[in-house]
């Protein structure tokens, strides 16, 4: 195989076959397909589109180049689930909870954050003592007994996709939905559960700005789900503001926990509620999505939920007296009032400038190896739709120092706009996305 012919057919609009796909990534993987190679690949691939065929090759060979976790051991049902990235986006701290409580065993491998979009591990870390380099060990034995785990992915599992990946990256070709796919779905095949849910936002804060083309990336994950034996299904849901009302790290912790001990209502519990009864559903532990969903709800108010959190921390050398004292996580020393600037609506966010504004004041990273400051955050409590007079309080920052809470309520006031009309808030879910 000669790789200039691969990329010349894949510039002129023709389909490559599985065994070239699988060599040339297995090649890339290895080291002996140069990158520049791999970036004409990459570019012809993103203008000309790939078949359903080829997705599900470049799948397979991202899969291929590492190794795979085996879960048979677990009794199960088995199940993972995914948010395709947004903006006080924290539902994994509250969906892996509450599935485990109603009887799935959640094996949840993570990532950072990068750019607007936070990560889960990162927000764990915020916990005193938290650790999410687990060896594969220490994640089965876990979620055998305390039936949930939320883990960094270890780099033998899928080392084709973070290469592919940080090329995508600088070479303007990461939002192909095919090179997405192929991306989320080699990882979480990698992670070995039997059921998968996919959470693919659409809106300002999302990849994905717009609800069809979502939808055409839940498709194409659920397809390659479904196409490797596994449950999968996936909800287009609403990032045209950011879910929660925290933005950061140690408040992030705080929402979920605040969720968990009942304190607090709003689209982040009402979407994990949705999201695990989905889940129940698809792994069988309930009949319908609407009977998971009650399940979910009763194990919030009877406090299971908590105590799964509480275990998991625990057993990840956590401290687990923060779900009681949420002053024993970081606290940022400067706390700045946001207030409407007019009356009116709030007709528009733009939940990617809001995530900016929270990475600005030190929340996420520009690049991979820079730090993150666990305190800093933005809260943001209007949604879509709330009638604001001028002066109201709309949230707060939390920062290190005045200069940076400025420039925080700066970037803020931007992106924001009130308008003089009611507006009709989004759905919080777009789209369901069940297996044809
Ligand atoms: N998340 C991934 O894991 N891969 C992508 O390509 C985009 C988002």
């Amino acid at each position: 195989m000669r790789v200039v012919d691969l990329l010349a057919r894949k510039r002129d609009g023709g389909e490559l076959q599985g065994d070239e796909l699988r060599e040339l990534v297995l090649g890339y993987a290895r080291g002996e397909v140069p990158d520049y190679q791999m970036a004409a690949f990459l570019m012809a691939g993103y203008l000309r589109g790939f078949t359903q065929a080829e997705t599900e090759s470049l799948t397979d060979a991202m899969l291929a180049s590492g190794e795979r976790l085996d879960l048979s051991r677990l009794a199960g049902p088995t199940v993972d689930k995914h948010s395709t990235g947004g903006v006080a986006d924290g539902t994994t701290l509250v969906v892996g909870p509450l599935a485990a409580a109603v009887g799935m065993q959640v094996l949840k491998l993570s990532g950072r954050g990068l750019g607007h979009t936070g990560g889960t591990l990162d927000k764990l870390e915020s916990i005193p003592g938290m650790r999410v380099e687990l060896s594969v060990e220490e994640l089965l034995d876990q979620v055998e007994r305390v039936g949930l785990a939320v883990a960094a992915q270890s780099a033998s599992l899928v080392p084709a996709d973070k290469a592919i990946y940080a090329l995508r990256d600088v070479t303007a070709t990461v939002g192909s939905t095919a090179l997405i796919a192929s991306s989320v779905m080699s990882k979480k095949l990698a992670g070995g559960a039997g059921t998968i849910l996919l959470d693919v936002k659409a809106g300002s804060g999302a990849f994905m700005k717009d609800v069809p083309a979502a939808a055409e990336l839940a498709r194409t994950c659920v397809g390659l789900g479904q196409a490797a034996g596994r449950r999968t299904a996936a909800l287009v849901t609403d990032m045209d503001q950011p879910l929660g009302d925290l933005v950061g790290n140690a408040v992030e912790v705080q929402e979920a926990v605040e969720i968990l001990r009942g304190e607090r209502r709003g689209r982040m519990l009402d979407l994990s509620l949705t999201l695990t009864g989905h889940l129940a559903a698809l792994a069988g532990v309930a009949s319908d999505p609407e009977e998971g969903r009650q399940r979910a709800a009763k194990a919030l108010d009877g406090g299971a939920g908590l105590e799964k959190l509480r275990d998991m921390v625990a057993t990840q050398g956590g401290d687990p007296r923060v779900l009681d004292d949420l002053s024993l996580l970081p606290q940022a020393p400067v706390r700045r009032d946001l207030t409407a600037p007019r009356a009116g609506w709030l007709a528009e966010v733009d939940a990617e400038a809001v995530g900016r504004a929270a990475a600005a004041l030190g929340a996420g990273r520009r690049r991979k190896e820079d730090r993150i400051d666990a305190a800093v955050a933005v809260e943001l409590t209007v949604k879509l739709g709330d009638r604001l007079d001028a002066g109201d309080r709309i949230g707060r920052i939390l920062a290190r120092d005045q200069e940076a809470a400025e420039a925080a309520a700066r970037e803020l006031g931007a992106a924001l706009r009130f308008g003089e009309q009611p507006v009709q808030p989004p759905p919080l879910v777009h789209e369901v996305i069940a297996a044809p």
